[in-house]
């Protein structure tokens, strides 16, 4: 008897989570790059070797655990504890109860919720529970560091993956939100409609900025990308999965 893939019609949302699901002034990045530095001079390398082998891989190949894998034949799982595992995130972030309640207004009868990350899973899972999301998620697509050769965003694979995993055939019915372009160019290369760059700006900045709505034109234009500067301006733009409130 054949089996029987369920899939699902309704919308998926996929949300990255780094720098997306929380502000980038708390440094989370940056404490990432130290001990990513870290880690290959750990392997012998210089200041300045580790400085450009890293650029280099991270451009090569995305992620930089990729190339260490691959050159150095590092094991990941030792990376990943030294690095996103070492971070003390329960120190850094907090809750938003504004975003969890954004989350719990995707109305779930007409869109599901999955977050999309180049993290490992247990990054993933720590930074969901830290920020009090996990229940809003219905799963997440992570980069599988077991894997010999994974997959990872913008590499078309890990999109249809994302979808494969998700339950969905349809790129249309997916949406997608993340801070990095090449991101959300990766996921509208591969069909995925209505995708989001969350282009947060500082807040003393935001007071300066003119350029926004004529740089979103120019987006719009060029590949329908979408630019919001706070995540509840996604209420605006992918307005039909919310449910309606008075007033
Ligand atoms: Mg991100």
């Amino acid at each position: 008897m054949a089996i029987e893939h369920t899939y699902d019609d309704r919308l998926v949302a996929f949300l990255d989570i780094d720098n997306t699901l929380y502000s980038k002034s708390f440094k989370i990045a940056q404490e990432m790059g130290v001990r990513i530095h870290a880690y290959f001079v750990s392997l012998g390398l210089s200041d300045e070797e580790a400085s450009k082998l890293h650029l280099q891989y991270y451009t090569q190949y995305g992620l930089a655990l990729r190339g260490l894998r691959r050159h150095y034949g590092v094991d990941p799982i030792d990376f990943n504890d030294k690095c996103d595992g070492s971070i003390p995130l329960e120190d850094i972030l907090k809750p938003d109860p504004r975003l969890r309640q954004l989350l719990q207004d995707i109305d779930r009868s007409k869109c599901r919720v999955w977050a999309l990350t180049n993290a490992y899973d247990t990054h993933a899972e720590r930074v969901l529970k830290i920020l009090n999301l996990r229940d809003q998620i219905e799963g997440v697509v992570f980069c599988d560091y077991l894997e010999e050769d994974f997959d990872c965003k913008p590499e078309p694979t890990f999109y249809l993956q994302a979808m494969q995993k998700a339950g969905v055939r349809d790129p249309t019915k997916c949406l997608f939100v993340d801070d990095s372009l090449g991101n959300v160019e990766g996921a509208k290369n591969v069909g995925w409609l209505r995708c989001v760059h969350f282009r947060e700006t500082e807040a003393v900045e935001a007071l300066c900025i003119k350029h926004t709505s004529e740089d979103q034109e120019k987006l719009l234009g060029e590949n329908e990308i979408i630019v919001i500067e706070d995540l509840q301006q996604l209420r605006d733009v992918w307005s039909d999965v919310f449910v309606q409130t008075e007033n």
